[in-house]
């Protein structure tokens, strides 16, 4: 097989453009997804004319504006390509305007109160900077969602202003500090996405993942992660099969899936694509969620995205590596030969720091959602507190300078293993450090706090806003000095004195850590209820209309959102665990202690003592007991969130809700390890994590 050649043939990449269009068009085009000058209306025609043949060839039959809305998952109506003429002709039609706007009714959509202001009236908006795919019969063609006023209703529109908005300040630094050359500044994302692979069977059998993507009960196996024996272990025939296949779709969509592996749960995997364009990443990783489900159904298995599928081992996170990169090559990050000495890696290592330290609290909440509050501080995936791991080496190094101290480097030093022919490896600077949330990794940041079900949007769009504003302020400094040298000592010194407090290179999991953090100030955000209140923070609020990125109603209708949202999923949760409970699992413990008194009876009758028998069905009838009381109790507490107002109603579910329901799990799982085996009705975690 050769990936070269499959690689694109579904995308309507920059070489069919180039094969396709006529130059001028192409060119306009080309400055328009690159550069960022506005779409000259005159050639989608052109552009619509070419799409539409070059996606009929390759077996489109309909076409779709893809959008991206607030809930995570991607959507669009497709259209056919066809159209009839007054004399009754059939003919295949797709005009500029379809190519460049669409009405899809907005009111279906989470609008988070825009809908009551304003129109239900939604348009989408051809962005032409991610090239359009071909994914089953379908010309998909990613879009911009907003209201009929031009509120955004979708993640991708913030994220292309705050790429709009980042560019003229990243290239005023540049400048300032002698760069003649780049054009163009493009925050650069590689996102790595863990899943969960299930047999698909299994998966039917319980309601809880096929409503909510997760279990919700499910007493701890036998063997779950404690032997290590599955990262990067052997890849099992049935996955290796799957994921075979999945690379060669993603390969053919235009999408560099990069690397595979198995991840610490069993039953856990990982995809890693090269790093892209922060929009076009974000389209790539969510079209790549899309194919994993659906290849995942074709193999007779299930892809779980979900943050937190199996209590008691490692939940799913998505790792987003971002740097900022100029159109001839260059990496803001990249520490070069002698990092001290690099200005523009020092100045943006300063501008990242004060970001983070400022916006510890939106970059929390671009991670909250329902499911991820099981999954952060678990001591698998970084605590709830934001902090940056630079590792000792690059800490030394900005507190020198801050000091006025010459730093001086070690040089690279070799690993040495006493074997003679292994080759002599040059080790890196620093070590690693996995539990930090904001991991410098060598020539990017790696920001390991989102789930993995999540866009990677509003992440990125939160980082390019905030280095936006700082880097505004950098570059006025730089313009205006006499010595770039001092002017670049005196940054890092006000950096270190100013956000020092949020560098970290310890044990994040620790509670020292958790302590310390507190003691510095640092923001304690540990619930997805209270994460999402930063979007209503006047401070936030500010960098977002300030930087052109989302103007106050959008900050806080997407407030309004997320907690909506927040509350459903947990109703949803809890509805769905009272079904299993009451209608599922208590008839099978009836069933079950029917068969222990049968038992006991028949022995009593051959007139047998049986105690140790006797006590087993009394303790089975105690746990019955309280579970029904648990469930009693759960749903109360639904009942009792109503009548309260949204941000009332979402801490309520959060602290009442949710512990009932921790409280019915106990129950569920001391049962289903008293009951026999064959009366349990359904799949076990053992069942689910080792029989695939
Ligand atoms: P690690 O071992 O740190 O996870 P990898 O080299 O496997 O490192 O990279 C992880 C992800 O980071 C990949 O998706 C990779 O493409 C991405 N990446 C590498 N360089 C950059 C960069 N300059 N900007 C953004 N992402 C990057
Ligand atoms: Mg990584």
């Amino acid at each position: 097989m050769d990936i070269i050649k499959m690689y694109g043939t579904k995308t309507f990449s920059d070489e069919v453009m180039r094969e396709h269009l006529p130059e001028t068009v192409y060119r306009s085009l080309k400055d328009t997804s690159r550069l960022g000058k506005p779409l000259d209306p005159a050639i989608a025609d052109v552009v619509a004319a070419v799409m539409k043949d070059w996606a009929v060839q390759n077996g489109a039959t309909h076409f779709s504006h893809w959008f991206h809305p607030l809930s995570n998952v991607t959507a669009g109506k497709h259209d056919a390509f066809l159209s009839i003429t007054r004399d009754g002709k059939v003919i295949g039609e797709f005009s500029s305007s379809a190519l460049v706007r669409g009405e899809p009714d907005a009111s279906s959509f989470p609008s988070g109160g825009l809908r009551a202001t304003f129109e239900a009236r939604g348009y989408t908006a051809w962005d032409p900077s991610s090239p359009a795919f071909i994914r089953e019969g379908t010309l998909y063609i990613p879009t911009a969602f907003c209201s009929y006023s031009g509120e955004a209703l979708d993640s991708k529109t913030p994220l292309l202003r705050a790429m709009q908005a980042l560019n003229p300040q990243a290239l005023r630094v540049l400048r300032a500090l002698g760069n003649t050359t780049s054009q163009l500044v493009i925050p650069t994302v590689g996102a790595e996405q863990e899943y969960f692979l299930i047999d698909r069977e299994k998966y039917e059998s319980r309601l809880d993942l096929k409503l909510c993507g997760c279990t919700l009960m499910g007493a701890r196996p036998p063997k779950g992660q404690e032997l290590e024996d599955h990262y990067c272990g052997r890849i099992r025939l049935r996955v290796a099969d799957y994921m075979k296949d999945l690379d060669e779709q993603l390969w053919a969509l235009g999408i560099p899936s990069k690397t595979k592996h198995n991840e610490t749960a069993p039953a856990q995997h990982e995809l890693a694509p090269i790093f892209e364009t922060a929009n076009i990443a974000c389209d790539h990783n969510l079209n790549m969620m899309e194919v994993m489900r659906i290849t995942a159904k074709r193999h007779g298995l299930t892809c779980l995205l979900h943050e937190k599928p199996f209590a008691g081992i490692n939940g799913s996170g998505k790792h987003n590596n971002f740097s900022l990169t100029t159109d001839d090559g260059i990496n803001f990050l990249s520490p070069g030969k002698s990092p001290a000495e690099n200005k523009l890696f020092l100045v943006t290592l300063c501008a990242l720091i004060e970001c983070v330290d400022n916006y510890a609290d939106l970059l929390r909440m671009a991670a909250a959602v329902p499911g991820n509050d099981h999954r952060l501080g678990g001591g698998e995936a970084p605590p709830a507190i934001i902090s940056i791991f630079l590792g000792a080496e690059y800490t030394d190094m900005l507190t020198s300078i801050a000091k006025g101290i010459r730093p001086s480097l070690r040089d690279p030093a070799a690993l040495n293993t006493d074997v003679a022919i292994l080759p002599r490896l040059e080790k890196d600077n620093s070590d690693r450090n996995r539990t930090s949330p904001f991991a410098y990794t060598g020539n990017k940041f790696e920001f390991r706090m989102l789930g993995s079900s999540q866009s990677i949007a509003f992440v990125n769009t939160i980082l390019s806003a905030a280095l936006t504003d700082v880097f505004a302020r950098f570059a006025q400094r730089l313009e205006g000095c006499d010595d770039l040298e001092t002017e670049v000592a005196h940054i890092v010194a006000d950096t270190i004195q100013n956000h020092g407090r949020i560098l970290f290179n310890g044990n994040n999991y620790s509670r020292e850590w958790a302590e310390e953090a507190a003691r510095r100030g640092l923001p304690i955000l540990n619930t997805t209820v209270e994460a999402l209140d930063a979007l209503q923070n006047p401070k936030n609020v500010d960098l977002f209309c300030r930087t052109g990125v989302l103007s106050e109603t959008e900050c806080h209708a997407r407030h309004e959102i997320f907690m909506e949202n927040y509350v459903k999923v947990v109703r949803v949760e809890a509805e769905t665990m009272l079904y299993m409970a009451q209608r599922q699992i208590l008839p099978a413990c009836v069933k079950y202690m029917g068969l222990l008194s049968d038992s006991l009876n028949a022995l009593e009758k051959a007139g047998v003592e049986n105690q140790t028998l006797r006590q087993r069905l009394v303790a089975l009838s105690r746990q019955v007991e309280l579970l029904v009381q648990r469930c009693d109790h759960l749903l109360e507490s639904c009942h009792g969130s109503r009548n309260k107002d949204l941000r009332q109603r979402a801490g309520f579910m959060q602290e009442e809700v949710r512990s009932r329901m921790a409280l019915l799990r106990e129950s569920c799982d001391t049962l289903e390890s008293m009951v026999g085996a064959e009366y349990w009705p359904m799949p076990t975690y053992t069942d689910l994590l080792h029989r695939i």
